[in-house]
């Protein structure tokens, strides 16, 4: 199959699973992660419809784009970031969905306010609490997005995670309903200030079905566009 044929069944399979879970069409943005994708193949991506990619390596961005390889589309960072990294990001991605400390938040609003924009942002949970993964614990989110108020440069707008690898098909759900139930207490405590807090980042190839069910409002899409990836490293 196409990259175009690809998008389509991706496309189709949120609207169904939109349908399905009784939300409006429409509800649910495909991100197309598009880590290790050369140039051409992002143009033909956003060729085929994609509206929004998303980079986890921050090498990987400023090389695409350097070439313009984006154009047409918006590019969002979904993998660690380390705070020595941020002037590459900010003002230049419309969001950074992995915010997971007080010191990188602080160090993104800083960058933002010298250049006078302000950049939106996620915090990521580790919903698995698995020593692997980035993202703070469940009941430090709170505190992190309460900062994120007070900072002039951020404007925070909800949660991601990435769940353990699941062995059986739906073996994430409780983690998705979890997550989806901690940014429903959130905005309750949040009160006036929730109105910007609109985003529930979950969902990859193998589950973002059971995510849309879940109320994610925001999927994360590699494989199922692009095909397998070769094997690679964790780094920031
Ligand atoms: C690679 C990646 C995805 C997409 O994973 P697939 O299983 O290939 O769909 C989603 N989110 C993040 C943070 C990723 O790094």
């Amino acid at each position: 199959m196409s990259i175009e044929e690809h998008a389509q069944a991706v496309q189709a399979r949120i609207r169904a699973a939109e349908r399905t879970a009784g939300r409006p069409e429409g509800s649910v943005t495909l991100v197309a992660a598009t880590k290790v994708q050369t140039d051409d193949t992002i143009r033909a991506a956003i060729a085929a419809g994609i509206t929004v990619c998303g980079e986890n390596r921050v090498q990987e961005f400023t090389a695409h784009d350097a070439a313009g390889a984006y154009a047409g589309a918006d590019v969002q960072f979904i993998g660690h970031l380390q705070k020595n990294k941020v002037k590459y990001l900010v003002g230049r991605v419309s969001l950074i969905q992995s915010v997971d400390s007080p010191a990188l938040l602080e160090a993104i609003s800083s960058r933002a306010e010298k250049l006078g924009v302000v950049q939106d942002i996620l915090i990521e949970v580790n919903i698995g609490e698995e020593a692997s993964k980035s993202g703070v614990r469940r009941e430090e989110a709170a505190a992190l997005l309460a900062l994120a108020d007070t900072l002039p440069g951020v404007r925070a707008r909800g949660l991601m995670a990435i769940p353990p690898v699941s062995r059986e098909p739906g073996g994430n759900r409780p983690f998705f309903a979890e997550l989806y139930q901690l940014f429903v207490d959130i905005r309750g405590q949040m009160g006036h200030n929730n109105s910007d807090l609109d985003c529930l980042s979950m969902g990859m190839s193998g589950d973002f079905e059971d995510a849309i069910a879940e109320g994610a409002t925001m999927v994360r899409v590699g494989t199922a566009l692009f095909g397998p990836r070769p094997p690679m490293r964790q780094q920031g």
